[in-house]
């Protein structure tokens, strides 16, 4: 079968392409370095199908980033049938780049000129007939995302691969000719594939290339002693580099028209008369300076205030003023769907509600039917306590854990997300990160196993090791549950109706853990240069709703996939746990603390005595923390599922008249526990700083060299430790401050003072 590789700038409609080309899924993001691996997919609409791979996003074809390795080494050793070159039309100058190397393989090369959407909407045309012969290429323009053109495309491409292509370089006329030809020959000579290429990238000592080719240096080194550029001396690849860019600028001069001035999209700048596209109108603001931050920052609470609020309007308290009913005991299921005593619903806190109402009624007719067909009260007892209080409790928030990936996924294909890495480039730039670790962080919202393998874009070592050990700090789709239901638990404890506020403190709390840890670790084990930060800023549009649905759908089945096995398993282990005490006899609900899990929870509980949920809790359901914790190291939904569990259980036996359901036993049972308000948060900042669950653990692994991964583990057990027994302490007794604050500050005084000592030696 015939193998078509799409190689093109990150960002530049690769993935929305392949898509497009092959019916996939695969994930589209509006911002760089989003496929970090090839990917494959047919296309069947010739009369043979092909093979299409898409392949990572590259700059050029210089082994710097593994992504790059990876594209390089494709090309050159799977030799494809034909590359298409992706190019975003917008922004000419700087795709053509990777396509002046890619044209010196012997490869067929179909140019595919994407975004001419974009570019028709800026008013502008592009002279592609023209562009053509000056490449000595096929041209097609398209849009991928209209799927405009593409037949065509694939017609010039096919037609291409029947053709054998010899590469050509747009070096041909500039001062490292002579060097290029010997080389080449040399090359030849070995029976080298692709003389041409080898020779330039040699001449440029690209290390892949003096590896495998150590030999030849040598001539490289000899034209170096007679060889001076006025700019560039002789330092071979500034001047290839240099020529590349000369070449590009020259050949696309004029082949660029304004067509129309009346566009709605540009307008001219009263100061300066630059022509402003409406994208660079928009990042005035929302990339200014000053405002950048506290706008990323509003935008963040209005995301969690329509997705966790219940009092969305600010009417707290307004209906019970007026004597309307609220939602406790007896209320019509519309009131505490839509408001409740603490005011509107927001729409995630809505969509929640209607889920737990139909799972509360499934609970109800489950037990229901048990109980008319008289099954046992131990079978019984497993399926409605077990499977279904475990299940549907971690699931109570999946309503949620959606609404809040759609505002995600919007913030992202619009290209916002990529202006946030750009703002806080300059901040973290002071933590020893660069712009591009935002990426793969903000990408562990969803889930830490992509996002630590999306840390491959970063080039620096150690700044990749300190980026994964903080990834799991922010929040995934898996611990919101746990911050969810403690905030609504909180909430309630404290009397304070606004949950969306307690959730998004939480998951700040965890971004700032993670600077501070990227900080101390970049001063410390870690230390090294940060890279420079480029990225090219996506052009703003409107989401693709395609796109969208896609990301949400990818949530949901990874989710329902993993509710129904691993969740599914542990519920069951749990509920045996809890139900059979060590010599196998089955125990009643009231017999909990002979049970497996009560005797495990009370031997470990002493370790988190400092965190405010260990021994000092109730001594006959106080263990309950412990034990959740634990089985969160598996996935963290057992969190809340081991809660839903224990409650199920638990409950009744204090109170057997009452049969709260669901999230609202669980809120009982943690508030009988005797657990403070600053234990709790110190049992959140704990789940959501340890160890993460099983396959976060084991992408690290993979991801990291061994020596790094073990420091990684104890990283994680360190981190959380602290955090929590400091939220602990100071919220509980605020004067350990004066303890604590003291030895934080003598500590970073003393690596402050390592470091002026023993300051890092350059290209050591
Ligand atoms: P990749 O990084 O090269 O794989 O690029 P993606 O396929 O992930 O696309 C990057 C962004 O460009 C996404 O937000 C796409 O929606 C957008 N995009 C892709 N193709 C087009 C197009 O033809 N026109 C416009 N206007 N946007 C596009
Ligand atoms: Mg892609």
């Amino acid at each position: 079968m015939k193998k078509f590789a799409l190689a093109g700038n990150p960002n530049c409609g690769k993935t929305t392409l392949f898509n497009a080309l092959t019916g996939s899924t695969a994930y589209v993001g509006n911002w760089p370095g989003v496929t970090v691996d090839k990917r494959e997919g047919y296309y069947k609409k010739l009369d043979e199908t092909l093979d299409i791979v898409d392949l990572p996003g590259i700059y050029s074809l210089s082994p710097y980033t593994p992504e790059e390795v990876i594209s390089r080494n494709f090309i050159l050793d799977e030799k494809p049938d034909c590359v298409i070159n992706i190019i975003d039309a917008t922004n000419l100058e700087r795709n053509l780049y990777l396509t002046t190397q890619l044209l010196e393989i012997d490869v067929p090369i179909v140019i595919a000129l994407n975004m001419m959407d974009a570019v028709e909407k800026n008013g502008q045309e592009i002279n592609v007939p023209e562009l053509e012969k000056r490449f000595r290429v096929p041209i097609v323009p398209i849009s991928a995302l209209k799927s405009k053109n593409l037949d065509s495309l694939m017609k010039k491409a096919y037609q291409a691969s029947k053709e054998k292509r010899t590469g050509y370089t747009v070096l041909a006329e500039t001062s490292v000719k002579s060097l290029i030809e010997q080389l080449t020959d040399q090359f030849k000579k070995k029976g080298v594939d692709n003389p041409l290429f080898h020779a330039i990238k040699l001449a440029e000592l690209d290390e892949l290339e003096v590896k495998n080719h150590p030999e030849l240096v040598e001539d490289v080194n000899k034209a170096k002693e007679t060889f001076s550029d006025p700019t560039f001396g002789n330092d071979f690849e500034a001047v290839i580099a240099d020529a590349r860019y000369k070449f590009i600028s020259s050949r696309i001069e004029g082949l660029r028209k304004q067509i129309s001035l009346d566009n709605k999209n540009v307008k001219k700048d009263k100061k300066t008369g630059v022509l402003l596209s409406k994208s660079d109108r928009i990042d005035k603001i929302l990339t200014n300076k000053y405002a950048g931050i506290p706008i990323f920052i509003a935008i963040l609470f209005l995301i969690f205030h329509l997705t966790f609020s219940e009092n969305f309007l600010f009417f707290g308290g307004l209906f019970e003023a007026k004597g309307i009913p609220t939602n406790f005991e007896g209320v019509p299921i519309v009131e505490g769907l839509f408001y409740t005593d603490a005011g509107i619903n927001s729409p995630g806190v809505m969509l929640a509600n209607l889920l737990n109402g139909f799972t509360d009624w499934l609970s109800s007719l489950a037990s229901q039917g048990l109980e008319n067909a008289n099954v046992e009260s131990w079978a019984s007892g497993f399926i409605v306590d077990g499977v279904l209080a475990g299940l549907f409790s971690v699931m109570s928030f999946l309503p949620q854990i959606l609404v809040l990936f759609l505002f995600f996924s919007i913030l992202e294909d619009s290209g916002y997300m990529a202006r946030v890495a750009f703002i806080l480039d300059r901040i973290f730039r002071r933590f020893g990160l660069s712009g591009r670790a935002f990426l793969p962080m903000i990408m562990g919202f969803g889930c830490s196993v992509p996002a630590m393998i999306n840390t491959r874009t970063l080039a620096d070592a150690n700044e990749r090791t300190a980026t994964i050990r903080v990834i799991p700090f922010f929040s995934c789709g898996a611990k919101l549950p746990i911050l969810t239901a403690i905030a609504g638990c909180l909430a309630n404890m404290m009397g304070f109706g606004n949950a969306d506020v307690i959730t998004l403190s939480m998951y700040l709390l965890g971004m700032l853990t993670a600077i501070v840890a990227v900080l101390i670790m970049r001063n410390t084990v870690m230390r090294g240069d940060i890279p420079p930060f480029i990225m090219e800023l996506p052009t703003y549009h409107l989401p693709q709703f395609k796109a969208l649905m896609i990301h949400l759908w990818d949530k949901l089945k990874h989710f329902v996939k993993k509710a129904f096995t691993i969740i599914l398993v542990s519920c069951i282990l749990i509920w045996a746990i809890c139900h059979l005490s060590w010599n196998w006899t089955y125990l009643e609900d009231s017999q909990i603390n002979e049970s497996i899990i009560a005797s495990l929870g009370m031997f470990v509980r002493p370790i988190f005595t400092p965190l405010g949920f260990g021994s000092q809790l109730s001594s006959t359901w106080g263990w309950v923390f412990v034990v959740a914790a634990i089985t969160g190291l598996i996935a963290k939904e057992n969190v809340i599922g081991t809660f839903g569990i224990l409650a199920a259980c638990i409950v009744s036996t204090f109170d057997p008249e009452a049969d709260p359901d669901g999230i609202e036993a669980v809120y009982i049972m943690i508030q009988n526990t005797g657990i403070t308000t600053a234990g709790l948060i110190a049992f959140i900042a704990f789940n959501m700083l340890t160890i993460p669950c099983f396959a976060a653990v084991s992408t690290a692994k993979s991801e990291l060299p061994d020596h790094k991964f073990k420091g990684t583990l104890v990283f994680w057990v360190v981190t959380s430790y602290i955090v929590s027994s400091t939220i602990y302490l100071i919220g509980n007794w605020w004067w350990t401050l004066f303890i604590i604050l003291p030895l934080f500050g003598v500590a970073a005084y003393g690596i402050y003072y390592y470091n002026k000592r023993h300051p890092i030696k350059k290209d050591a």
